[in-house]
C-alpha cells in the first residue's frame, strides 16, 4: 500500500529523529529485501539533494534501498534532465513525495556568493544559484541563499504540468527542506 505524500513526509522525518537519536534501524537492508526489489520498485520519495559528501539522504532519514529515488547534484539545481528524472519517480513509479534538500555549508552556494566558478563547468551550476540572490535579504549570507534557494528550486518544480496535476489530485506533494549540518536535523521550509 503506497504511503500518501503526507505519510511519506512523516516517514522520512520519523527517519531523521532516528538519526539523531543514534537509533538507526536497518534490519530491512538485508539479501531478502535485495531480491524482492529486483521484481521492481516503490520508493517512498524522490529526493532531489546536493551531492556533497556529508549530506547523505539514506543515512540521514534513515531510509534503505528502495526507499529513495536519488538526484544529487551540486547546489540541487534544475536542469532540463534534473526534472526528467524527478518526473520519471513522479509519473512513471508514482512516488508520492518530492523533497527538495538544501544544506549548510553548501560548497556550491558558496562558490555562487564568492564567484569562484573559473574552473572548467562550474559556472554551470552557479549561474543557476544567482537568480535567488535578488529573494534575499542578504545574498552574502550562505545559509539564507541555500535555504532560498530550496525554497525556489521547490516552486518552480509545482510549476511543471505533470507534478502540478498530481499536487492538484492531492497524489503529490512538493517539499523544501534544509539539512543543517551541525545538529542532524532536517527542517521543512515548504510544501505544497
Ligand atoms: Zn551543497
Amino acid at each position: 500500500m503506497r504511503p500518501s505524500p503526507e505519510e511519506a513526509l512523516v516517514k522520512l522525518l520519523e527517519g531523521n529523529r532516528r538519526f539523531l537519536a543514534g537509533e538507526q534501524s536497518h534490519p530491512r537492508a538485508n539479501i531478502e529485501i535485495r531480491r524482492q526489489l529486483t521484481l521492481g520498485q516503490e520508493p517512498l520519495a524522490c529526493i532531489l539533494g546536493c551531492a556533497d559528501s556529508r549530506v547523505p539522504p539514506q543515512l540521514i532519514f534513515d531510509q534503505v534501498i528502495g526507499d529513495l529515488f536519488m538526484v544529487r547534484v551540486a547546489g540541487n539545481v534544475l536542469d532540463d534532465v534534473v526534472i526528467g528524472s524527478i518526473e520519471f519517480a513522479v509519473a512513471v513509479l508514482e512516488t508520492p513525495l518530492v523533497m527538495v534538500l538544501g544544506h549548510q555549508n553548501c560548497g556550491a552556494v558558496r562558490a555562487a556568493i564568492e564567484h569562484k566558478d573559473k574552473i572548467g563547468h562550474l559556472r554551470n551550476l552557479t549561474e543557476r544559484i544567482e537568480p535567488v540572490f535578488a529573494c534575499c535579504k542578504d545574498p552574502n549570507d550562505p545559509e539564507e541563499v541555500a535555504q532560498i534557494n530550496a525554497k525556489e528550486v521547490a516552486k518552480r518544480l509545482r510549476l511543471e504540468s505533470l507534478l502540478a496535476t498530481r499536487i492538484e489530485a492531492g497524489q503529490l506533494k512538493v517539499v523544501a527542506a534544509y539539512y543543517e549540518m551541525h545538529h542532524g536535523t532536517v527542517q521543512i521550509l515548504s510544501e505544497s
